[in-house]
């Protein structure tokens, strides 16, 4: 999958997708990340690719110039969005349907932000990593990468584990452990080490259940409350435990 990512900072997201997960599906060839630098693409000797507002005010804004020609040079997939606080927020469902498409791009905006006319004209549309406002685009990119990468398919080595982790029914995860089995007095619970998967896995289900009822209801409400079975797994597994 192709995701071209337009920015004036390029080192910052090419050494971020060169490493981990990223760089290793890229190595496959699972991943095709293509970082474009804006002022590549700019015509004065200064390499400018901002300027004041017009109506006054404070700071700087990048210019459409630069930007049109970099993403006309590119031709990049679509869509293209530009990333800013005003887009649709990022979520998992979102990720989702990015890594089942063929291909997106990212354009980062700096400073105060970007000419309106780039996001109206070229962008398809605008895309948001949640409600505060960054110094720039280029970690938003990097979010976006990551969450929406990590789904491609071939990407993560197990293939369960997106099927499982949190947000995938509605739910957040259930809690993990590791080895050792008793640390600094504190013991993995019984049942993880049971051996029966059965009751392994409705002890899981009544954790991400009850997890997910402290932490985050409107999760809850947002599935349309608890089955009776959701509540009688909850009242038999996992009655007073700390969530
Ligand atoms: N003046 C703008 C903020 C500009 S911040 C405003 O008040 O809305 C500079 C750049 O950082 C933006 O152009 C955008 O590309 C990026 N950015 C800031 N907050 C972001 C967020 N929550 N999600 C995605 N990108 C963001």
């Amino acid at each position: 999958m192709r995701v071209d990512v337009f920015t004036i900072f390029p080192d910052m997201v090419s050494g971020f997708a060169g490493q981990s997960l990223l760089g290793r599906a890229t190595t496959r060839g699972l991943l095709d990340i293509r970082v474009h630098d804006l002022r590549e693409h700019t015509t004065d000797v200064h390499r400018t690719v901002d300027d004041t507002p017009f109506g006054g005010g404070a700071g700087m804004v990048l210019m459409p110039e630069p930007i049109y020609a970099a993403v006309e040079a590119a031709e990049p997939p679509r869509p293209l969005f530009l990333l800013g606080p005003g887009g649709r927020t990022l979520d998992q469902a979102m990720a989702r349907e990015l890594a089942a498409g063929g291909g997106f791009s990212l354009l980062c905006g700096r400073y105060e932000g970007v000419d309106d006319r780039v996001r109206t004209e070229l962008c398809d549309g605008e895309l948001s990593i949640g409600d505060y406002v960054l110094g720039g685009g280029e970690v938003a990119a990097m979010v976006v990468l990551e969450a929406v990468g990590r789904l491609v398919p071939g990407v993560m080595g197990n293939a369960a584990s997106a099927g499982e982790e949190s947000f995938s029914d509605g739910l957040l995860e259930y809690p993990q452990f590791t080895k050792p089995a008793e640390f600094r007095g504190m013991a993995v619970p019984e049942v993880l080490r049971s051996g029966d998967h059965g009751k392994v896995a409705r002890w899981r289900r009544a954790q991400a259940l009850r997890r997910t009822v402290a932490a985050r209801p409107d999760l809850i409400e947002a599935r349309g409350g608890l089955t009776p079975d959701e509540q009688g797994l909850l009242d038999e597994l996992a009655p007073d435990e700390a969530p």
